[in-house]
C-alpha cells in the first residue's frame, strides 16, 4: 500500500448500493432524507432489509413506514484498513449493526463517532450520507 500524502491525488468515489428488487423505494427515499422500513400488511411487522416478500409469514402484502430514525449499536468493529483505496480517508471507521427502534437490525457506519466512543447500547439516530446522486443511511451518537 502507498504511502503517499493522501493529498497527493483526489480518492476515488466510494461504491454506490447495489439495487436489488424491492429496495428501490428504500433507496428513493433516502435520496430524500427520509428513512423508511418495508411493512407487512399481513402479519403488521417491519423488517430489514428491503425484498420483495416478508422474510417473518412470506407475505407479500408489503408497503412502508416511516421509521423512527433512531436505535442502539448491537455490535459493532472498528476498521483500521480500508477495504477499497476510497475508504482510505475514514480509516479507522465504525461499522456496527445497529438494532433499530422498530426491532430490526442493520448494518452501517457510526459517523461522527470517534473509535473510543463507541460501545454496545450507544444510543444513534440516522443521518445521510451523500454519494454520487444517492444518499445512503447512517448513524451517528444521539447527543442530548
Ligand atoms: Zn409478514
Amino acid at each position: 500500500m502507498s504511502q503517499d500524502s493522501p493529498a497527493a491525488q483526489p480518492l476515488p468515489p466510494k461504491p454506490l448500493p447495489k439495487m436489488t428488487p424491492g429496495a428501490e423505494h428504500y433507496w428513493a427515499s433516502a435520496t430524500r432524507e427520509e428513512f423508511v422500513l418495508p411493512h407487512c400488511g399481513d402479519c403488521d411487522r417491519v423488517f430489514f432489509y428491503p425484498r420483495q416478500w416478508c422474510p417473518h409469514c412470506f407475505g407479500q402484502q408489503l408497503d412502508w413506514r416511516k421509521a423512527s430514525g433512531r436505535g442502539t449499536v448491537y455490535s459493532f468493529s472498528v476498521v483500521h484498513q480500508a477495504p477499497f483505496p476510497s475508504y482510505q480517508g475514514d480509516v479507522p471507521y465504525v461499522l456496527a449493526v445497529i438494532e433499530l427502534a422498530e426491532g430490526p437490525r442493520m448494518m452501517a457506519n457510526v459517523l461522527h463517532c470517534a473509535p473510543d466512543q463507541i460501545r454496545v447500547g450507544l444510543p444513534v439516530e440516522v443521518t445521510f450520507e451523500a454519494r454520487g446522486d444517492m444518499k445512503i443511511p447512517q448513524f451517528q451518537p444521539v447527543h442530548s
